[in-house]
């Protein structure tokens, strides 16, 4: 069943993953109704509606379902509770199975190494002991990270001898986690992918991901031919994973380029940032056919639309060279509308197409 454009599309979250996705939206005639817990989000800057209200407000979410024709989340971190309650009154995608997986690394390992994916050596550790046992197996360097709400390299503590174990059990704060062997990869990269309801799969080409502490920085697409087979290992994979999910909208998984192939790093049912290219490099964006899928219309093309398209993300203090950006032709500014530039916040994005067509 099809909600047709001129319908109210209700997104759960409000930065800028919301907002790119509330302009795509418009652009197909959709109003967007957005819910979050800010006093003034970037994505409710450019959206119909806006809802304030807590993650766990049941109430407040199942009214907010009621408003909208249709559900989605730019934000993985909701309880299983609350989330029910606004999937009782409304269609939400992507389904239930594809957000609880991809919330705790724990089931998303033990789903995608169901499903015949590697990913890199790990133990769970629920308490100190567990640590010193889990790195008696795994050795060092070793990462111990949340199981729960970790994003952007947070809740994450690197161990590179046993005695830094003491200060990575505080980083966690005693939180359940998981001990994950370190991986000597050549190359990071994701595969962005959308499935519509009728099983129709779009994929991008995948970019090649360069983080700066923990932090994505750049990508770079078309990746580079040396990790082309990795890249076709992990797009079986990946389909495999969305078929499984019964999967609706985008998906974006990520993975570690090595010498024996694709590492499985994480997931995330969600448009993601290694995905921001797509608006000007791409036929058809992430957020546009994540629109599409959700709404049940056919998924655009998502073919290349220059040679080679960079994006890098304006983190902090960068976004003050917005004017000196403004003067490279090729260049394509995103600014998220954020008042305050923090280290480590997300304040925007550029992205420059390359070669024919682009410069
Ligand atoms: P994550 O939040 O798990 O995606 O981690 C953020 C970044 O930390 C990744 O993109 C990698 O650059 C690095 N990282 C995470 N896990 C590992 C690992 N097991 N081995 C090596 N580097 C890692």
């Amino acid at each position: 069943m099809s909600v047709p454009p001129g319908s109210t599309i209700g997104i759960v979250g409000g930065g800028q993953l919301g907002r790119m996705l509330a302009m795509a939206a418009a652009q197909l005639g959709y109003r967007c109704h957005i819910y979050a817990p800010d006093e003034a989000p970037p994505a409710a800057e450019v959206s119909a509606l806006f809802t304030r209200g807590a993650y766990d407000d049941e109430a407040a979410l199942a009214r907010f379902g009621a408003a909208v024709d249709v559900a989605t989340y730019e934000f993985e971190n909701i309880a299983a509770g609350p989330l029910s309650a606004l999937a009782g009154q409304v269609a939400l995608y992507p389904p239930r199975k594809a957000l609880e997986t991809a919330q705790d690394r724990l089931a998303e390992k033990q789903f995608v190494q169901r499903l015949g994916g590697r990913p890199a050596p790990f133990a769970v550790v629920d308490s100190r002991q567990d640590l010193e046992t889990a790195l008696g197996h795994i050795g060092v360097p070793a990462i111990l990270k949340t199981r729960r709400f970790g994003y952007d390299g947070k809740g994450q503590a690197r161990i590179m001898h046993s005695s830094d174990a003491d200060a990575a059990w505080d980083a966690v704060q005693g939180s359940p986690s998981i001990l994950e062997g370190f991986v000597e990869f050549e190359h990071e990269f994701s595969i962005l992918l959308c499935r519509a309801g009728s099983g129709e799969i779009a994929i991008w080409d995948a970019p090649l991901n360069v983080h700066a502490e923990g932090i994505l920085d750049t990508s770079i697409i078309p990746a580079p031919a040396v990790i082309r087979p990795a890249v076709e290992e992990a797009t079986q994979l990946s389909r495999t994973i969305a078929e499984d999910l019964g999967h609706v909208g985008l998906l974006t998984l990520e993975f570690f380029a090595t010498r024996e192939g694709a590492i499985f790093n994480e997931m995330a049912p969600r448009v993601h940032n290694s995905g921001h290219w797509t608006i000007e490099g791409a036929l058809s964006s992430q957020f546009e056919n994540h629109v599409r899928a959700i709404c049940g219309l056919p998924l655009g093309a998502t073919d290349l639309v220059v040679p080679r398209v960079e994006m890098k993300n304006l983190i902090g203090a960068d976004v003050d060279d917005w004017r000196e950006i403004l003067t490279d032709p090729s260049a394509h500014l995103h600014l998220y509308g954020k008042r305050h530039a923090r280290p480590g916040r997300k304040m925007g994005h550029v992205t420059r197409l390359i070669g024919a067509g682009g410069h």
